[in-house]
């Protein structure tokens, strides 16, 4: 008999299920359909010896001190700020825009404060922002809209801007300064050793046991588990009772080069000319060095894995029917993003299952994050012998 049984061994699961075994002495068992741990953010080394993301780049940034405090229990980091260019008229410039990114592309000269009045002649007024559209022409402009912007959301989402929420580019900066890194969040690296690695850390519990290769659906009513923890596609958990949620994905196409460098830069967008949005190559994420190097070509699909869900509000009105079913259902927890459809970072997952496991033992957040079966002891142990509580011998 298990206590829980998770569907999905992603961060989301994985997570819940450390937590569950090492915070509250649980017994687990993750399921994955996938033949590995660590969902998405799956790495392995290639034929060739390269370190790899099957599921195209993983980047990790956060301003959660919890969150990194959290997974740096499993793993060491590599520091690492992530900077990506823009093939636009044959010149490769910096994304997000930036004022080398404008000097470059029209041959001038503009300081920083040049260039916000450049900016400001170039945005067109708009009353209300409804759409991906407006976000960016009111920003910067419709020129610079159609370079930089139109097409990749088009090949993206396979959607006009003008047709999708301004949540989706609402994300995207503009910079009058020549700061060329992508994210600027308080904590960037990659895990040291890789993703994967981080995940079997996370794992090693004699209480989890792991099946692979596996669907719930195959297992779900032969074996005995007091509640489940659900990460997989919410419309599939209620057998599409309201019809599907529209998915985006895309298709991998990897590749190793008999060169050190493929590239100047570790990711290269490409918004017009080609069929792809971007290259990625991964020594620059890994800092491996290795005298061959690997890419990987992303080209956005309408079927296939489910990658990004559409911000759309149709679609929002479906999901918003499968969560109140979610809502009611007993004893099973829905988290992740395909159970709770919607694009959230690596970070933002692991916080959300972190929150999800305090609902479940009574706590706050961070109190839960630090609770160890372990710790216990040595907690009541501090109590006994002091015969008041030591908040140094809480914390592991
Ligand atoms: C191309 C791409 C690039 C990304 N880059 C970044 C980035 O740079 N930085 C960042 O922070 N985030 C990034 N993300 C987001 C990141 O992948 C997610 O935040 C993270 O993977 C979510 O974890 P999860 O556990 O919710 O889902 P997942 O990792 O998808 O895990 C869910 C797991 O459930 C399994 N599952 C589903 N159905 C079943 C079933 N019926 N039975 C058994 N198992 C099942 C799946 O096989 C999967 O392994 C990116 C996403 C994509 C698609």
């Amino acid at each position: 008999m298990f206590d829980y049984l998770i569907v999905g061994a992603g961060f989301a699961g994985s997570v819940l299920a450390e937590r569950l075994a090492n915070g509250s002495g649980k017994k687990v068992l993750i399921c994955d359909k996938r033949p590995h741990i660590a969902g998405n953010a799956f790495d392995y080394y290639n034929d060739d010896g390269i370190l790899i993301h099957k599921y195209g780049p993983h980047i990790f940034h956060t301003n959660s001190a919890d969150v990194f405090e959290y997974l740096s229990r499993f793993t060491e980091w590599r520091e690492y700020q992530h900077r990506v260019l823009a093939s636009v008229d044959g010149m490769q410039l910096p994304i997000p825009i930036n004022l080398d990114t404008i000097n470059k592309l029209y041959g001038l000269n503009l300081t920083a404060f040049e260039v916000e009045e450049f900016f400001e002649k170039l945005a067109e007024k708009c009353d209300v922002i409804r759409t991906s559209e407006d976000v960016v022409v009111s920003k910067v402009g419709r020129e610079l809209y159609e370079k930089f912007f139109r097409n990749y959301t088009r090949k993206q989402w396979g959607l006009d801007p003008s047709e999708l929420d301004a949540s989706v580019t609402a994300r995207v900066p503009t910079r009058t300064n020549r700061d060329d890194r992508y994210f600027t969040d308080s904590y960037q690296a990659m895990p040291k050793h890789g993703y994967t690695r981080m995940f079997e850390k996370m794992l090693d519990h004699p209480n989890i046991k792991i099946m692979l290769n596996c669907d719930y659906r195959e297992i779900a009513s032969q074996i005995g588990y007091r509640e489940m923890i659900y990460t997989g596609p919410i419309d599939q958990f209620f057998d599409y009772r309201y019809g599907k949620l529209p998915y985006r994905s895309l298709e991998f196409k990897h590749e190793t080069h008999d060169t050190e460098t493929f590239q100047s830069a570790p990711v290269i967008n490409y918004p017009n000319e080609q069929a792809f949005t971007r290259i990625t190559e991964f020594k620059y994420l890994t800092g491996q060095e290795h005298r061959k190097t690997s890419i990987v070509y992303e080209f956005p699909q309408a079927t296939g894995d489910p990658y990004y869900p559409i911000p759309r509000k149709e679609n929002a009105g479906i999901y918003a029917k499968y969560k109140a079913l979610a809502d009611n259902a007993q004893n099973v927890h829905f988290v992740g993003r395909l159970a709770t459809y919607k694009y959230y970072n690596m970070d933002q997952i692991v916080a959300q299952a972190l929150t999800e496991y305090g609902k479940i033992v009574g706590m706050k957040r961070k109190e839960a994050t630090i609770k160890t079966k372990s710790n216990e002891k040595v907690f009541a142990a501090a109590q006994t012998s002091n015969g008041a509580s030591s908040p140094a011998a809480s914390i592991n």
